[in-house]
């Protein structure tokens, strides 16, 4: 089942001519229409008409958050504001938040590849979407609830909050269809049994969950916990908002790109050399076809690899395979790399453990200390103390064992760590 047979499933050459022309276009739009593109082109000596072939994509120069933060709020508009119909921003999970601008086009293509990817995770125009995406300023909420819109289900836009509540509307609507993030499911199936209801027993059968990165470990527990099929979106409101990849049900394993919008490259995140389809590294993205802001080889910091392998649903667009992070939330602890989604899979293979956990960063005597802080459920908490005792070092073990990094493992007892509405804070430092 396709949204858009044609385009999704295009042969790759002719994809690729696609690509090739809408990027000269894109590059041709910029040069004129946006004076910081038209400085960073003529000190990287280029010019929009050296633009031959997608490898010419190369000699263009990056783009980094910053650039959009220096020219806040509209200076990366490409359009005169009289065609801009809506701003976002991002959540700013790392700093100051960059503004985004739509044109009419813009939003209609957003909602487009947004249908596609329902239609990727099995829904059509018959289901009912609870969309707890967060409503507002970020692009989450709209974004899921114009492209539910656009293919026809019955969009229920509850936003974030009020979780208990959230369950009953939930059975009392007869959703099929849940979105927002993976941390907010779990929030939501706890509440619900708070409040007698068992998501399990209710017609809801597909999630699609995004924002923030998950594990496939944490895909098993809540597909078994709430019993659908969970998939993954990405998305950044830079560059768009939700949809701009999307995991199909068939293959389940990797997020197709929309590649007739977004030409994507993966590039070694510390001297921006290319890399190989298959390989991992920072994935950089040129925004094809939007108008009210161009993005011209965007650096997402977001670590993922491409597969180029033919996809059982038929789909053409190449798949980011699952992120393992922005390379911002590397943790480097005396001399050790490690990203929480590593402690997350760990962590998620012990019987009794639930998927809540917080890792502390702080410093003793100059030296990084590192604690994770992990729920047990009701069961294992009862348990003696040495046996939670021994729980924790096997833990802190398996820890060392994986990622080589030393850490002290606190079992703690069931909801004593914060719920997330939104995005999930999984790091917490304190060694300022
Ligand atoms: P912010 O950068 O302030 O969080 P956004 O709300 O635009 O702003 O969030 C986009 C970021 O969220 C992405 O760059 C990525 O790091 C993360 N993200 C979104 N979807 C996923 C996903 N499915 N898996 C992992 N990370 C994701
Ligand atoms: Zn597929």
């Amino acid at each position: 089942m396709f949204y858009d047979e044609k385009m999704e499933t295009m042969p790759r050459p002719e994809l690729r001519a696609l690509q090739l022309e809408r990027l000269r276009a894109v590059c041709a739009r910029v040069y004129e229409h946006v004076p910081f593109y038209r400085r960073r082109f003529d000190e990287a000596h280029v010019k929009p008409a050296d633009i031959r072939t997608l490898e010419d994509v190369r000699r263009l120069p990056f783009t980094q958050k910053q650039d959009m933060r220096d020219n806040y709020p509209y200076g990366m508009f490409a359009v005169p504001l009289k065609d801009i119909v809506r701003l976002h921003c991002s959540s700013g999970t790392t700093g100051k938040a960059t503004v985004v601008g739509y044109t009419r086009q813009d939003l209609i293509n957003w909602s487009q590849m947004v249908a596609r990817g329902f239609v990727m995770a099995g829904a059509t125009s018959s289901d009912i979407l609870h969309n707890a995406y967060g409503y507002g300023l970020f692009t989450g909420g709209l974004g899921a609830h114009d492209g539910g819109e656009y293919l026809g289900m019955t969009v229920i836009p509850v936003s974030g909050g009020s979780t208990k509540r959230q369950a009953q509307l939930m059975r009392d609507f007869g959703a099929t269809v849940l979105s927002c993030t993976p941390s907010y499911a779990l929030h939501l199936y706890e509440a619900a049994l708070e409040a007698g209801i068992d998501i399990k027993d209710l017609p809801l059968r597909i999630g699609v969950f995004g924002a923030e990165p998950w594990t496939e470990e944490m895909r098993r527990d809540i597909e078994a916990k709430m019993g659908i099929t969970a998939l993954n979106i990405y998305g950044l409101s830079e560059v768009m908002g939700p949809g701009v990849a999307m995991e199909c049900a068939i293959g389940r394993s990797g997020m197709h790109l929309n590649e007739d919008h977004f030409l994507a490259e993966i590039i070694d995140p510390v001297t921006g050399e290319a890399k190989e389809p298959g390989e991992e590294g920072e994935l950089v993205l040129t925004t094809l076809t939007k108008e009210g802001i161009p993005l011209i080889r965007y650096r997402t910091h977001d670590l993922t690899s491409l597969d180029l392998t033919p996809c059982p649903c038929g789909r053409t667009f190449a798949r980011l395979t699952r992120f393992k992070g922005r390379s911002d939330d590397m943790l480097i602890i005396r001399g050790v790399n490690f990203f929480p989604s590593q402690v997350e899979s760990l962590l998620l293979e012990v019987e009794g453990i639930s998927p809540h956990y917080q890792i502390v960063l702080d410093r003793e005597d100059n030296l990084d200390t590192v604690e994770v802080m992990v729920e047990v459920n009701e069961n294992v908490f009862s348990d003696a103390i040495k046996d939670l005792q021994s729980l924790e070092r096997r833990i802190q073990r398996s820890i060392k064992e994986y990622l080589g990094v030393t850490t002290k493992v606190r079992l703690v007892s069931p909801h004593s760590i914060a719920r997330s509405q939104g995005k999930v804070q999984r790091v917490v430092d304190n060694r300022k």
